[in-house]
């Protein structure tokens, strides 16, 4: 059997990294020459790395991992269904037992009429995949010219050329020719950062009607979609004022646009329900779904699509699909992961138990000084680090600087935290119990002091002009 130790010393792993591996999202050289960190193995909401050291991972990997770390249960239904059927595709009329069972799972749980599934490999394909179904849609309907999708500035869905052109990251998209054309962004409900002197209610308003105003812009009959975060994850888990998604809402029903709410994060319990679309009550036609689908334990995502457009879509051939659409292995993992994400309650005792708990610990970070505003929803959290509280300040360094730092912090404590810019961000498993959201502000806390006192030593405490 071809297995892969961990008896390597750390140091020629890192070398060995180095050499042939390419990191997505990271600068190479600057991380050759540090070393990446290692992680060997997971529990719960432990990792370990190479060197035996235990941190407490804040983030689930990269948002992913719901029910926690090492759950059996997902192994022997992977290792059964490769012993089974370890492949066949679904394309030209053909089809198995774990897709039909996942996306029947799916309906039920997904709210309203959203009945239909087409599978990708990750949230990124399920986003390009969108983006040719909504504008096959409009043209099977006779209206080609709608063909627009509107997003948002600092939006993330994904990092292919798609779906990183529907995003809103600069750095991505001065790399590589993107956007593709047709995409459209507006700004991003970010009060901390752009609210200026509008309360969060005004401003959230006036950030929902630039969609009114694109639309109007652009014209009705040019614009196909708008796609939206319910809250936004990577861009800093971006909480909107309340008075934002309802805004969205009337105008998308008023001008007939489709909504696609892109659930990779909010989806499978993160903000408190099932979908982040009933924590911030929108009906969208098109949800993204992929990340906590799994929990991680197998690239899978897909596309949740109601009756409506499934409709128009069935009734045409759609040239589009992947080889691994509806993998049979990652379909009967994630179903696993349904079954105990469902059987052990763990959306309903999360959000009824421990969110609460982790709502208010995470709130009084707001004491420190370090820390203005504290948002959390459910299981996604940021904390926004300024020089100056009250005026809302920003660092006169580079952003990220002071993020970083403290990120740095956060490691040396064995707390994972990443940061986004200058904001904090966690999004722990799902299944953090009290007395591990304890250690995280434990050591939240701290790093953010360590942070203080390193940034003020450097003459960092500074606010922009
Ligand atoms: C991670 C993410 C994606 C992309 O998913 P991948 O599986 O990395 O391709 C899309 N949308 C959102 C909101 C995400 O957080």
């Amino acid at each position: 059997m071809a297995i892969i130790t961990n008896h390597m010393p750390t140091e020629e792993l890192q070398a060995l990294d180095a050499a042939h591996h390419m990191h997505p999202f990271s600068n190479g050289d600057e991380l050759s020459a540090k070393g990446a960190r290692v992680i060997t193995r997971a529990k719960g909401v432990t990792l370990t790395d190479s060197e035996g050291v235990e941190l407490l991972d804040a983030m689930a990997g990269l948002w992913c991992v719901n029910i926690g770390y090492g759950r059996d249960e997902l192994a022997d239904v992977a290792a059964r269904q490769m012993r089974e059927l370890p492949y066949y595709n679904t394309f030209f009329q053909t089809t198995h037992v774990p897709v039909i069972a996942l996306s029947q799972r799916l309906a039920e749980l997904a709210p309203g009429d959203l009945n239909h599934v087409f599978y990708a490999g990750s949230g990124s394909e399920a986003n390009d995949t969108n983006i040719r179904m909504v504008r096959t849609y409009w043209a099977e309907k006779g209206k080609p010219t709608k063909s627009i999708i509107i997003s948002r500035k600092n939006a993330y869905h994904g990092s292919s050329v798609g779906s990183g052109s529907l995003g809103g990251m600069t750095p991505m998209h001065a790399q590589g020719g993107l956007p593709i054309p047709d995409i459209h962004h507006i700004n991003q409900p970010n009060w901390w950062a752009e609210g200026g002197d509008m309360s969060p209610e005004e401003f959230g308003l006036a950030r929902a009607r630039e969609l009114e105003e694109a639309i109007n812009e652009l014209g009705e009959d040019r614009v196909a979609a708008f796609i939206a975060e319910p809250i936004q994850g990577a861009g800093g888990v971006i909480v909107p004022p309340e008075t934002y998604w309802p805004e969205i809402q009337r105008i998308c029903d008023k001008y007939e646009i489709l909504l696609i709410a892109d659930e990779v994060i909010c989806g499978f319990g993160r903000t408190g329900n099932w979908f982040g679309s009933q924590t911030l009550n929108i009906r969208p036609h098109i949800m993204t779904i992929a990340k906590g689908l799994s929990s991680g334990y197998a690239p899978i995502g897909g596309s949740i699509v109601c009756d409506e457009v499934a409709e128009v879509i069935n009734a045409c051939e759609f040239n589009h699909g992947y080889t691994y659409s509806g993998h049979p292995v990652a379909a009967a993992v994630a179903l696993e992961n349904l079954r105990i994400l469902d059987e052990e309650k763990i959306v309903e005792k999360g959000a009824a138990e421990t969110a609460p708990y982790l709502k208010e610990k995470w709130e009084a970070l707001t004491d420190h000084p370090l820390v203005g505003e504290a948002k959390i929803v459910g299981f996604m959290g940021s904390i926004a680090l300024t020089p100056d509280k009250a005026a809302r300040a920003k660092f006169a360094s580079d952003p990220g600087t002071v993020g970083y730092i403290c990120r740095e912090r956060c490691f040396a404590n064995k707390l994972v935290m990443r940061h986004v810019g200058d904001r904090m961000i966690i999004s722990p498993p799902l299944v953090i119990s009290k007395s591990e959201i304890d250690t995280l502000i434990d050591r939240a806390h701290q790093s953010l002091d360590e942070c203080y006192a390193r940034i003020k030593d450097e003459g960092l405490l500074k606010a922009a002009s």
